[in-house]
């Protein structure tokens, strides 16, 4: 396995993680590509069990957004394997252009490496997406269409770009409660 940048994950109290992040300017630069790649690895790694066990407070995580690597950038890396596919992204400036009525949350709700401690209760987010954004992969602009799990990371994410955390949007007064037009996966 390649050396893996450890980077320093800001939580949720570091005013970065609430602020709406500066668009990147186009060509992007190969200083923010090799970010990208380094934190795709990063979310790699830290699914990986061997690693996890030679490195015990990293979390593992699925999404990693630039202010959370305390960079004020309108970017975010996302890794995870779909059975026997790689799921990964890095993607510059993305934006949703087209979304579902219905909506979809995950029944166990969501995590961030950005919060320590869990927030329990339903995120609802649209259950589908196309979500346009330039993709350092394959260095060009590329839509994604997104559905479920894959939906749900990607506006995740897309959040914290705008400086938004999971847990704003549990309702308060009954986290589990079952919106309209929905389900739960
Ligand atoms: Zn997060």
């Amino acid at each position: 396995m390649q050396k893996i940048k450890i980077f320093k994950i800001y939580d949720d109290h570091h005013p970065l993680l609430r602020k709406t992040l500066k668009p990147v300017s186009l060509p992007v630069s190969k200083e923010i590509k090799e970010t990208l790649f380094q934190m795709v690895e990063y979310l790699k790694a830290s699914q990986d069990e061997k690693f996890h066990e030679s490195h015990p407070s990293i979390r593992p995580g699925v999404g990693l957004s630039a202010n959370q690597i305390g960079i004020d950038k309108r970017f975010f890396a996302i890794y995870f394997k779909d059975g026997e596919e790689e799921i990964k992204f890095a993607l510059v400036n993305p934006r949703i252009i087209k979304n579902s009525l219905r909506k979809c949350a995950l029944s166990s709700g969501e995590g961030c490496l950005s919060v320590k401690q869990d927030h329990k209760g339903l995120v609802y987010r649209y259950s589908k997406i196309t979500l346009r954004g330039y993709d350092c992969f394959l260095e060009q602009e590329i839509d994604i269409e997104a559905e479920g799990y894959l939906s749900i990371v990607l506006q995740h994410e897309l959040d914290h770009l705008n400086g938004k955390i999971y847990y704003d949007h549990i309702d308060k007064m009954d986290p589990n409660h079952q919106i309209p037009n929905s389900y739960l996966i």
